[in-house]
């Protein structure tokens, strides 16, 4: 049975060296058990804020100890009567191939209505993120201009799309050429900008958003989200998202100094975790599939295989590797 261990705690962008891979045997279930095996993971962003030893939200990672995240696996053994044989679970598990478990906090999946990955991505907890940071801190109202950065990613390519259905201009942000190609054609964002080869971001969002920007989503937080407070309209509304541009840094840089840009223009700028709204998650997933069966909302996924392949596709995240939900097929 492998198993994957957190080895260092990163000082910089996390390499392979900071992950050990042992071998265990294979565990027994108890009474009151099941036995699982994984088989899709989901690897994130937030992960990297877990293997610094901060006081956050969720508990830091151990050094020495197994790492986890989202995963969906199979029962295949169960002394629990409320699991069957063949059942597929969803839940934070730890990155083994096997691995037991007593059902807390686990939940059932079936591919009756979408394939198992998908409820690692978009009706799973990126896809929850998107729309419940929209509905709950962006408030969009049709017609406004939608500004989204990490576009091109799992909560961005789906909040890039929720903009659309709700008849916004939608602008996004991405780092390639083929990522912002790609946001426009298969997921009709209006205009892209790359911030790879852009050197006046804020004179490129104030030419891809004419009409100013209403809401802005961001998922990467520093010199971008300073860009998009210049281009905020009055009353905007700027969801804190993520931060990607800052998880690998020890310090933490000072960005132009915007207080007026705030004040004057009246905007809301508000931070959340996606557990904050978990008494809306059963409807939430609901409108996203309703969607995504009327062909409204598509996603996309960078599917890696093999599980000792897990480290290297969360590290690819830091280097924009993956097109949408990024996921480890074991
Ligand atoms: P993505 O699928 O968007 O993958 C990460 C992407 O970030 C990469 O593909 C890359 O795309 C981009 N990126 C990497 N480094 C940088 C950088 N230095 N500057 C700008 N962009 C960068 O991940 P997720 O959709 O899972 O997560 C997106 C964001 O949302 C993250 O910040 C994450 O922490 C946050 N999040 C927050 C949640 C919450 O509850 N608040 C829940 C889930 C996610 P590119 O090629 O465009 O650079």
């Amino acid at each position: 049975n492998k198993v994957i261990l957190l080895k260092n705690r990163p000082k910089a962008k996390p390499s392979l060296q900071d992950f050990d891979f042992i071998e265990e045997e294979k565990p027994q279930p108890k009474e009151g058990e099941i036995l699982l095996k994984t088989k899709y993971v989901s690897v994130d962003p937030y992960l990297r804020g877990r293997m610094r030893d901060e006081k956050s939200y969720i508990a830091p990672f151990e050094v020495g100890k197994p790492l986890e995240s989202g995963i969906i696996a199979e029962v295949i053994e169960t002394n629990n009567k409320n699991f069957q044989k063949g059942d597929f679970v969803n839940g934070m598990l730890q990155w083994k191939q096997f691995q037991t478990s007593n059902g807390n906090g686990l939940n059932k999946v079936d591919n009756k209505n979408a394939p198992l990955k998908a409820y690692l991505g978009v009706l799973g907890l990126t896809g929850l993120t998107a729309y419940l940071g929209l509905e709950k801190i962006g408030k969009l109202q049709k017609g406004e201009t939608l500004l989204v950065s990490g576009a091109a990613g799992a909560v961005g390519s789906v909040a890039g799309q929720i903009g659309k259905i709700k008849g916004c201009r939608v602008v996004g942000i991405a780092g390639s050429e083929e990522k912002i190609d790609r946001i426009q054609e298969k997921f009709g964002f209006d205009d892209a900008i790359n911030y790879k080869t852009t050197d006046n971001m804020k004179m490129a969002i104030a030419a891809a958003c004419p009409d100013g920007v209403d809401v802005y989503y961001d998922n990467v937080g520093g010199d971008i989200l300073d860009a998009a407070l210049q281009n905020m309209n009055k009353y905007g509304r700027v969801i804190n998202c993520g931060a990607i541009s800052l998880y690998n840094k020890s310090e933490i840089p000072t960005g132009p100094r915007v207080e007026t840009t705030l004040i004057k223009n009246s905007i809301l700028m508000q931070g959340f975790t996606v557990r904050d709204f978990v008494k809306d998650f059963g409807p939430a997933q609901q409108q996203l599939a309703k969607w995504m069966e009327a062909d409204k909302l598509e996603y996309m996924e960078t599917v890696v295989e093999g599980f000792e392949n897990i480290p290297q596709a969360f590290i690819d995240l830091f280097d924009g590797k993956n097109k949408g939900k990024m996921i480890v097929v074991v």
